[in-house]
């Protein structure tokens, strides 16, 4: 058992508590509230994290750490199909060693920034294994990508034969992560919702993303469809004529275990569709600016009920990593967003989208002790959030399942 306390702590969103302290005992959260409430009797090991919040712990609901090595590499030149040609030109000649060392840094960076729970897309199974290793909770996506209908069914054995052998525990849990409907066949994309639904793993997919790949949808056309006839993919390919959400309700894919990354472009039909299936929204904010897509459809997710989580993508889009990052970023650019909405979307809407709603995602007694602390500046004016999420907040420690996971400071003082 030990005590963590700093200046403030959010219980969830929109309950900030001065003097703030938590209990962790036996991995759960024990206690949350006022430093003076705790019974100081007994004799306890207190860590005190001074001008800080203590919150819970922060979600990236969507990254690919296999990329992280691109970190700068890759220019976004207008073109989404030139971009994604950069990446496997980038990629082509890089051996095991190097994925293996991409991953690394990507989880290293991670944990400085405070994620206490990653859901990660693995191509090729490196991400997996690091992951392993580690005291983050993990979700590894295993995305399977393939366009010919004809190999969908040995896709999907390979997809089982990746997965054979690992070991989930209380921190790690596999999905399966369809790259996006301009790279796997419908007939692919029938199989892994099957998949989805007899091993009960949770189902993501890049959707949405660019007019491209909306205008490869409907008409069959434009730079993706180049790009596929250029790799000789698009054998006896007839284009749907349904834009990308539809084409998946189609399929019958929109359930409520589906994460749906990106959806920048949504049309009211599929706000629709998505309310309906109780499906969840992981929005990329930074990866989103790099791409200079259009407003981000918030008001609309809001309108309809459906649960928005955060993510960063890859650092083949992103300059970062962190979550806490995404925040300030949402926090400086969308006036028309709460702060405690931008944080929700970075703790319970991740929780949610997970799955893991009654175990993380806020610091409630009961819950699973996730933490995030994340370090003040000197506070000029009162305001809270405008001190989370300025600049100079960063993170100090975090705790993973009641274990510290990453401590800058050396603060941390077990009896
Ligand atoms: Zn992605």
């Amino acid at each position: 058992m030990f005590v963590l306390r700093a200046k403030y702590l959010l219980i969830n969103p929109r309950t900030v508590i001065k003097n703030g302290a938590v209990i962790i005992k036996n991995n759960k959260i024990n206690f949350a509230g006022n430093f003076n409430e705790i019974d100081k009797s007994q004799q306890q090991s207190i860590t005190d994290l001074g001008n800080a919040a203590i919150v819970p712990g922060l979600i990236n609901a969507h990254t690919h750490l296999e990329l992280t090595h691109l970190d700068g590499r890759i220019d976004f030149t207008g073109s989404f199909a030139d971009w994604i040609s950069k990446i496997i030109q980038a990629k082509k000649a890089w051996t095991v060693q190097d994925s293996t060392l991409s991953v690394r840094a990507g989880i290293k960076k991670c944990i400085e920034a405070g994620t206490t729970t990653i859901a990660d897309v693995t191509r090729n199974g490196f991400s997996l294994s690091e992951l392993q290793k580690c005291t983050l909770r993990k979700f590894v996506f295993c995305e399977v990508i393939n366009f010919d209908p004809s190999q969908a069914e040995e896709t999907v054995i390979d997809f089982k034969s990746r997965i054979k052998g690992t070991n989930e525990d209380h921190l790690l849990e596999v999905g399966i992560f369809p790259h996006s409907p301009y790279t796997v066949s419908k007939e692919l994309y029938t199989q892994c919702g099957k998949i989805s639904d007899d091993l009960k793993i949770l189902f993501s997919t890049h959707i949405c993303e660019t007019d491209e790949e909306i205008e490869f949808l409907m008409k069959g056309t434009g730079n993706l469809a180049d790009l596929l006839r250029n790799l000789n993919m698009l054998k006896g390919w007839i284009a749907p004529g349904l834009k990308p959400i539809a084409y998946l309700n189609n399929l019958g894919l929109l359930k409520d275990n589906l994460l749906l990354v990106h959806c920048n472009y949504v049309s009211q039909e599929e706000f629709m569709m998505v309310e309906k299936s109780k499906g969840h929204v992981v929005f990329c904010p930074k990866s989103h600016r790099y791409f200079h897509h259009k407003n981000y459809p918030f008001q609309e997710f809001v309108t309809h009920n459906i649960n928005m989580a955060l993510g960063t993508d890859s650092l083949a889009s992103n300059d970062s990593l962190s979550i806490l990052d995404e925040m300030k970023y949402l926090y400086d650019e969308e006036n028309a967003l709460e702060p405690e909405d931008i944080f929700s979307m970075g703790t319970v809407g991740g929780a949610t989208a997970l799955g893991l709603e009654e175990r993380i995602g806020k610091l409630e007694p009961g819950f699973d002790a996730d933490i995030t602390v994340i370090q003040l500046p000197e506070d000029v004016n009162g305001n809270f959030f405008e001190n989370f999420f300025s600049p100079e907040a960063q993170c100090i420690f975090s705790v993973v399942s009641g274990s510290v996971c990453f401590d800058k400071y050396g603060l941390y003082n077990p009896l």
